[in-house]
């Protein structure tokens, strides 16, 4: 038995488990907030309880410092030694990383190389890591990145139709992200089949505020929605998704704003909070389009529609699948969006159970008996499989 730490670290966040693997049972989690500000905040839950206290944390290392300290004093554990291994989630791991490693000076030095790739999100992960490593140097740090699962991906697949020069000189492809959340969905609903992943194709529709689809063939990613950023693919809480990319220079010029300034549209002030004009909260819209706004309506028609033309499309391209899945908050949770969706690949022969799809936050089967393709509820768990992967290259 080993205890395992799964660690998330964000700009000013830093959210963690504790796990007993292999197994996988969850001792602690918890979540540092507003790191580097006033009045951070660090909570905690243990046995059935939730602490939370205020303190100023400075940096990420004294917030893991706290929370390493903080382990000790609640008696979790009752030395460091007994953490035998961190995981970090990672963003991007760029086009040489195609699996888990372990974290070494190298590894470090060709992910700060690669930043300009996830400007937002690997510094983040980095400084997670970094102190980390200060505060176990024994300890070996485990990088699990979203990038990885998708590096089985094709050509014909990952290329875009763009000066092939622009590949080989810049690394311009898709990279396609979630992929450790679409790993863990896609395995775990072939082994609710009784199969094994190799045996089963599934589409996975991981809808939360980012969301993407990935098409797992045999096991394998063979293609994904989001690309060389978290932006394409289909509409999401503040993300466009895929628009004609002549758009851009024609909203610069409308606009007499620069190439990033509308980027910054289209990453923030686009998809259900664009169309809507109301919320990116698909709750929200859910609630307002009960109400007759059509506008929050289509915002999540427009979003259904392009996550029905995606497993449509990943349907075809591997010839066929055994299951469709849905995960992350709205996925889980928002029972109108699942039937929006398969409602529009009845000519699939993709069938809804309407009661069977009244559920949240549950492992569920909610096709009827004589759907063509069975589609369950899964709720993700990406800190599960970090602590597996962490595990497995101690
Ligand atoms: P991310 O991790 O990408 O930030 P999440 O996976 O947490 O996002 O998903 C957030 C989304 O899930 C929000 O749009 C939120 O409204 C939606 N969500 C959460 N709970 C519910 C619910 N009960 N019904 C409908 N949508 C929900």
């Amino acid at each position: 038995m080993k205890k395992i730490m799964a660690v998330n670290a964000g700009s000013s966040s830093l959210k963690f488990q504790l796990l007993e693997m292999p197994e996988e049972k969850l001792i602690t989690s918890g979540i540092v907030e507003r790191i580097g500000l006033k009045n951070s905040v660090f909570s905690i839950k243990f046995n059935g309880t939730e602490i939370e206290e205020t303190f100023d944390i400075e940096n990420h290392s004294v917030a893991v410092s706290i929370l390493l300290n903080k382990l000790l004093e609640m008696k979790i554990i009752k030395s460091f030694d007994e953490i035998s291994g961190v995981g970090h989630r990672v963003v991007h791991g760029g086009d040489k990383i195609a699996e888990s490693i372990v974290i070494e000076d190298e590894d470090i030095e060709y992910l700060e190389s690669i930043i300009d790739l996830a400007p937002l999100h690997n510094p983040p992960n980095l400084i997670g890591i970094r102190a980390f490593k200060e505060i176990l140097p024994n300890v070996k740090q485990v990088g699990v990145f979203d990038t990885a699962f998708h590096h089985s991906m094709p050509e014909e697949s990952f290329l875009y139709a763009i000066p092939y020069e622009w590949y080989e000189k810049y690394k311009v492809r898709k990279y396609g992200f979630h992929g450790t959340s679409h790993k863990y969905v896609s395995h775990r609903c072939a082994e609710i089949m009784g199969k094994k992943p190799e045996e089963c194709n599934v589409i996975v529709a991981h809808i939360g505020n980012g969301a993407s689809i990935c098409a797992v063939k045999q096991g394998h990613s063979v293609d994904t929605t989001m690309g060389f950023t978290p932006l394409e693919g289909i509409p999401m809480g503040t993300r466009s998704g895929n628009i004609d990319p002549a758009i851009i220079e024609f909203m610069m010029n409308k606009k007499n704003k620069s190439a990033k300034e509308i980027t910054n549209y289209l990453n923030k002030q686009s998809g259900y909070l664009g169309v809507s004009g109301l919320s990116s909260d698909s709750r929200d819209l859910v609630n307002a389009a009960e109400q007759g706004n059509h506008r929050a309506k289509l915002a999540i028609d427009i979003q259904a529609k392009r996550i029905a033309d995606y497993i449509a499309s990943y349907y075809v391209y591997m010839g066929g699948a055994d299951a469709i899945v849905f995960t992350a908050g709205i996925g889980e949770n928002a029972t109108s969006t699942r039937e929006n969706v398969i409602d529009r690949l009845s000519v699939l022969g993709a069938k809804i159970d309407r009661e069977r799809n009244n559920c949240r936050r549950v492992e569920a089967l909610i096709s009827t008996d004589d759907s063509k393709i069975k589609v369950y509820v899964i709720p993700t768990n990406e800190e599960v499989m970090i602590a597996r992967d962490t595990l497995s290259l101690l």
